[in-house]
Order: C-alpha cells, then structure tokens, then sequence
C-alpha cells in the first residue's frame, strides 16, 4: 500500500491559491495508478503526472467540472489509453461515477460521496491510506481560505447540506485529512467543516443586512460586504452573492 502524491500545477491566481493540487493514488506492485483531476491542460505538467505513474494509469477521476481542474484530462488520458470518470456523463468517458461508489486503489479502499454546492456535479473521494483516512473534496474545501458558489449551476442551499454530509462522513469513517483541489492538506476536518458553515451563514446574515440597508445591487453588496475586489475575485464574489440571494429569496436589481 502506498501514500497518495500531490502534484502541483503552475497556475497560481487569487481563485486557485498557490494552483490545482492534482493528486495521484499510486498502484502497488505494478498496477496502474489513478489520477484524480490532471489540472489544465499544461504540457509540462501532464507529463510530469505521467512520470510519476510508471506503471501506467488506470482511471483519471475528476472531482468537478471546471478547467482548472479538468482541462488536460483528455490529453493525459489519449497519452496513456486510460478513461476519464466524473459524475458528469458529458465528462465520463466511461460510466460516470456514481454516489457511494465504492472501489479500491493500490490497496486502498474507495469510496465516492456527491458534494454538490462549490458546482451541481462536485464528487469527493473517501481514500483509506495506511496513514489513516482521507478525502479528496475538490473546490468544496480549500487547504485555506473559503470556496465560492459558483451560481447559477452552484447552489448555496445544496452547498450548506453537503457541508452536513461531509461532516458525517468525517465522523463516519474517522477521516483525519481533507485533500482540496487547492491549498495545503486539512489536518482538523471537523472543526474546518464547522467553520466554514459559520462563515457561510454569517456571509448570508450580512447579505441581508446591507439589503435591508438599501444595498440591493448585486455591485453594491459585494463592495460593501466584501470591500474593493478586482478581476477574478470580483466575478467570484458577484456569484458568490448570486447564490446567497437566491438562497434568501431576494431578487437584485
Ligand atoms: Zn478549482
């Protein structure tokens, strides 16, 4: 049994923090690896993701849908005859992975859990590694730093219940680690979890506040609950809010 290995892609920005984190769950005794989100389509770093999978790979799984994190799966997988599976069926090549899926990897047992929220097709993956248990949650938990809801196909009201979710499994089968899709490995996952619903809710709690304030643009609540934002995080934040007006049933203006 062997150690999953995070491989980072070179594209830092304000939304993917230090970049992806590709992670690989290496087979054992010459069996093939599996790769969960390749990351962009970045030549180098796909070839450095087939470097470290000497023994070829067997499945590419993608945790969500979105470029950062499945824009190279295709190249990879046409490079080493591997498929590449999602929940998506649009992104599967073959059958889309399923929620409470269970597999096994180079020893390792797997199971699969939908956490739809960060985007309506986010899937984590419950890894059993000799070090303990850990899941690979995509964008619905970053290493640092909170996530957004990428509205309209993200959803804050299936994001709060996966956050729920995650909290039971967590418990469940003792996961000690999360892996995001950015950002470093989360060693405290309860209490991250935990934070992360408060921070959402008092989010909303603010959102409501500078509505009732007069604040009922989408503009003029994201500058004056998040301050002056630029670029990516700005268009990050008016979805952010999108999500949370929908969820409080306020229409913008
Ligand atoms: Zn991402």
């Amino acid at each position: 049994m062997t150690e999953p290995i995070r491989l980072l892609v070179p594209n830092p920005s304000a939304l993917t923090l230090e970049g992806t984190n590709t992670w690989v769950l290496p087979g054992t005794n010459g069996t093939p690896a599996v790769v969960i989100d390749p990351g962009p389509d970045d030549f180098a770093h796909l070839s450095r993701v087939r470097a470290a999978c000497p023994d070829g790979i067997e499945e590419i799984w993608i945790t969500h849908g979105h470029l950062d994190h499945v824009g190279g799966a295709s190249r990879l997988a046409e490079w080493t005859g591997c498929s590449i599976r999602a929940l998506d069926p649009q992104i599967s090549m073959a059958d889309p992975l399923r929620d409470g899926e269970r597999g096994e990897v180079g020893g390792m047992a797997v199971v699969c859990a939908t956490l739809p929220g960060h985007s309506s097709d986010s899937i984590g993956f419950i890894v059993s590694a000799p070090s303990g248990n850990m899941m690979f949650c995509g964008d619905t938990i970053l290493g640092r730093g909170t996530t957004q809801i990428v509205w309209p196909d993200g959803n804050l009201a299936q994001y709060l219940a996966t956050l729920d979710k995650m909290a039971r499994l967590v418990e469940q089968y003792s996961i000690t680690r999360l892996m995001p899709g950015h950002g470093p490995i989360v060693h405290d996952p309860a209490e991250r979890i935990a934070r992360y619903r408060t921070h959402r809710l008092e989010r909303l709690d603010e959102i409501r506040r500078a509505y009732a304030a007069g604040h009922t643009s989408v503009a003029a609540i994201v500058d004056h609950v998040y301050g002056d934002l630029v670029g990516d995080t700005q268009r990050a934040a008016e979805l952010t809010v999108r999500a949370q007006l929908e969820y409080l049933e306020l229409s913008a203006n």
